[in-house]
């Protein structure tokens, strides 16, 4: 079951330390003719005393929507309604009570100047429902020829190849000779962004194949772990080559990481290396010295990959899939866990989960960032490919930063983060300010980068023309 609409209850949300800011001004509770606002569920809710000082700032509560009373029949089918639609995003956190309007009545931008959330009834957790069907971080190379009826059989005899994808970390997959009917989808092919204009690469590769189960989720799975506990940074900057500002931003995190060891901080970080390597090709690591005596060496001096071996390109595709298979179920974790910690804000927790929703926020658009970048750049649809964005933008996006600004009006711009003076906001949580101090520093240098950054365009040759469009949305405020 999914979260239940909230009725208003007579509950205060003066006193709270985001809401204040976020609460839409009063709704009028005169005889609309849309639609009356009704409360249906009369339990008090005792508020607790919040601080210790900060009595003086408490306004009166508000009693919002308290009935005295059974529901009339029509009311009782509103709140059914309403119930069956579930109330939206905002109505939600603020403890609101929703209507049926598109956007509902709480919504309308005279109730919400401080609440810039698309009214959305999605959950949270769902809200990445925009990729559902969206497969082109593996897709092509299954139109290529690797089907299932291309296959003729397989040898009994098996072996095992270590891939890579270059970072130093391999994992062992066993693999087999395959027969064919058409030999063409032995063909590898890349492109490198190192160059003036990116530059591609083709190779046969050797006729292997791993087992028809694929890959296992706990080989890939530990696999990604040694990307994030033991090379992270050097991951970084040889995968994202220095991209401004994310880059940075990227490293900061995994030092939070570092210090607090917030289990869902790897998670996001391994969901971006899991989206990165999906996209990226893989490579066989020799035994030591020894010549593997397989197709698809590279040859090419002006590859990074130099003297490298491509792998067998079943092999490849199955990684590949494995990967694909692995951020999505990532990415699920971490939208859940940011619906939680979101949700934790308005119900008491006030700031103390700001930091990690900063920067699972952050890891979340920086996925995304790559994903619209890959939609350009590899399905020729441009129809398809200008909707998936679209709908992305619509309300996924508008989501993830509407929902952090309006938990962030009572912190300091980051711009203007100062830990002497405002380290309070954050609980005096040290590893929160010093993270606060360093996005700080990556902002002001990268200040009028980043507030340019609402404008970019894809571009074919420019494999950063999408990057931090979205993640600069969250530290440049709009006002
Ligand atoms: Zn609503
Ligand atoms: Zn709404």
């Amino acid at each position: 079951m999914q979260q239940q609409v909230v009725i208003s209850s007579p509950i205060s949300v003066s006193t709270s330390p985001s809401s204040s800011a976020a609460a839409s001004p009063k709704v009028k509770r005169r005889n609309s003719p849309i639609s009356p606002v009704i409360g249906i569920t009369p339990k008090t809710i005792t508020k607790k005393k919040v601080g210790s000082g900060s009595s003086s700032k408490e306004k009166p509560e508000k009693k919002i929507g308290k009935r005295k009373g059974p529901l009339r029949p029509d009311q009782r089918q509103q709140a059914h309604e309403i119930r069956k639609l579930r109330a939206c995003l905002r109505c939600k956190f603020l403890k609101k009570v929703c209507n049926k309007g598109d956007p509902c009545n709480g919504c309308q931008p005279a109730h919400a100047r401080l609440w810039q959330v698309p009214c959305t009834r999605m959950n949270i957790s769902d809200i990445g429902y925009f990729y559902k069907d969206w497969t082109a971080d593996y897709e092509r190379h299954v139109t290529c020829g690797m089907s299932i009826t291309n296959i003729k059989g397989f040898s009994p005899h098996s072996q095992t190849l270590l891939i890579t994808h270059g970072y130093e970390y391999y994992m062992p997959i066993p693999v087999r000779e395959v027969y064919v009917v058409d030999e063409k989808v032995f063909e590898v092919d890349w492109t490198e962004s190192i160059h003036e204009t990116p530059r591609s690469f083709e190779y046969m590769t050797a006729r292997l194949s791993a087992n028809v189960e694929g890959i296992s989720h706990s080989v890939i799975s530990q696999y990604l772990d040694l990307h994030v506990d033991s090379g992270f940074e050097r991951f970084v900057d040889e995968y994202y080559e220095g991209t401004q500002y994310l880059s940075e931003l990227l490293k900061t995190v995994y030092r939070y990481y570092l210090r607090t060891k917030l289990p869902i901080i790897r998670q996001g970080l391994k969901l971006v290396v899991a989206y990165a390597l999906t996209l990226h090709i893989t490579m066989v690591q020799p035994f030591g010295d020894e010549d593997l005596g397989i197709d698809g060496r590279i040859d090419d001096e002006g590859s990074r990959y130099y003297g490298k071996v491509c792998a067998p390109v079943m092999v490849n595709f199955q990684v590949k899939k494995a990967m694909a298979d692995m951020w999505r179920e990532l990415m699920k974790d971490v939208l859940e866990e940011l619906q939680t910690l979101l949700h934790s804000v308005y119900n008491g927790s006030k700031l103390k989960n700001w930091p990690t929703i900063f920067m699972l926020s952050s890891l979340i658009l920086i996925v995304w960032e790559m994903m619209q970048f890959d939609s350009h750049y590899r399905i020729p649809d441009t129809k398809y490919v200008s909707n998936f964005c679209e709908e992305m933008e619509k309300t996924p996006i508008g989501v993830i930063v509407g929902l952090f600004g309006a938990i962030s009006t009572k912190v300091p711009s980051f711009l203007e983060w100062d830990t002497r003076k405002h380290a309070h906001v954050l609980n005096n949580d040290v590893a929160a300010c010093d993270t606060m101090t360093e996005v700080r520093a990556h902002v002001q240098k990268h200040e009028t980068y980043l507030k340019s950054r609402s404008e970019a365009e894809f571009e074919r040759e420019d494999f950063d023309s999408l990057s931090n469009k979205f993640l600069s949305k969250l530290v440049i405020r709009a006002n």
